[in-house]
């Protein structure tokens, strides 16, 4: 909007002053939602295309604010990673993701997401390593998925850190690949364990050449690299067809389950 004379205030400053005043009221309720127990994690199951079974969740925190209700965490996790609540909120996710999965009744894995932040910080090794003695639960059963945007932000270092993390048995997923820069060069030089393709190349496959062109080709880098390629959003049979068609190893998606509060056993969608 323009201004209209006077010095009265436009629309898009009236839009800024509440972007940032909402962002600092989320700021401010998250120091506390910790202590009131305000966070859960839901959990949605990764399924095989071989052999059609669950062999993990991902872990997705959930904030059900007193007031405002269930907030997503596209809307707080970039706050919180802006004011290095991250860090805590990140510890606390490691904690209850491994806490719980080690009372699962099989060995299905758990994946966490790790932020730029956490992938950054010196001590997520250390905390890596808490939540799994405090938990007992096995190394090679947790995940962290980092987002490939986040590793090329990381710099030089990531790559030794990757390893150590590695090196406790601790699984690495490139997460939401094909939405950064240069992915092929990363995949080549980053020590990981599995892709995760982006949603927007699932659902864009059937009438997207180039979508099409990009799951075929990191399905084929996958295999040519020895390394499991997931592919996120799969909502239809038809998805799930073509990926299996395509040699895709596992899926994730609300065709095979919406995450949970409770990991369980999703039912069988193909
Ligand atoms: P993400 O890591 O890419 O997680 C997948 C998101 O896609 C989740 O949204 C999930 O609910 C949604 N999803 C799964 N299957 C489908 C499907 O078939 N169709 C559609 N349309 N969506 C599907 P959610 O839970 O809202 O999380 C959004 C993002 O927030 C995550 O994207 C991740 O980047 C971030 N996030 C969530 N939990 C955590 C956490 O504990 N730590 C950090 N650092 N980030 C988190
Ligand atoms: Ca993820
Ligand atoms: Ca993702
Ligand atoms: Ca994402």
């Amino acid at each position: 909007a323009k201004r209209n004379g006077g010095g009265q205030t436009s629309c898009y400053q009236v839009g800024m002053k509440e972007a940032v005043a909402e962002r600092h009221s989320l700021e401010s309720d998250m120091r506390i939602a910790m202590g009131r127990r305000e966070f859960h994690l839901a959990y949605q199951p990764v399924m095989t295309l071989c052999d059609d079974r669950i062999i993990g969740y991902e872990a997705l925190i959930r904030w059900d604010h007193p007031v405002r209700g269930l907030v997503p965490p596209a809307s707080f996790i970039p706050v919180a990673e802006q004011s290095d609540q991250i860090l805590a909120i990140g510890r606390w996710v490691l904690e209850e993701a491994c806490r719980e999965a080690a009372t699962w009744i099989d060995d299905r894995h758990v994946a966490v997401n790790v932020s730029s932040v956490q992938l950054r910080s010196p001590r997520l090794l250390e905390h890596l390593i808490s939540a799994l003695t405090t938990s007992g639960l096995p190394a090679d059963r947790l995940e962290i998925e980092v987002t490939e945007t986040a590793l090329i932000e990381s710099g030089e270092k990531v790559s030794e850190i990757l390893t150590a993390i590695r090196t406790l048995g601790v699984k690495v997923a490139m997460d939401d690949f094909g939405t950064g820069y240069s992915s092929l060069s990363h995949l080549r030089q980053l020590p990981f364990d599995r892709i995760k393709i982006d949603r927007s190349f699932v659902a864009n496959a059937m009438t997207d050449q180039s979508s099409m062109a990009v799951l075929k080709g990191v399905i084929q880098i996958g295999r040519d690299l020895g390394v499991s390629t997931l592919a996120e959003g799969v909502e239809t049979k038809g998805q799930l067809d073509l990926l299996r068609s395509l040699g895709c190893d596992v899926i994730q998606g609300y065709l095979i389950g919406k995450p949970t509060r409770i990991a369980r056993q999703a039912m069988a969608a193909a």
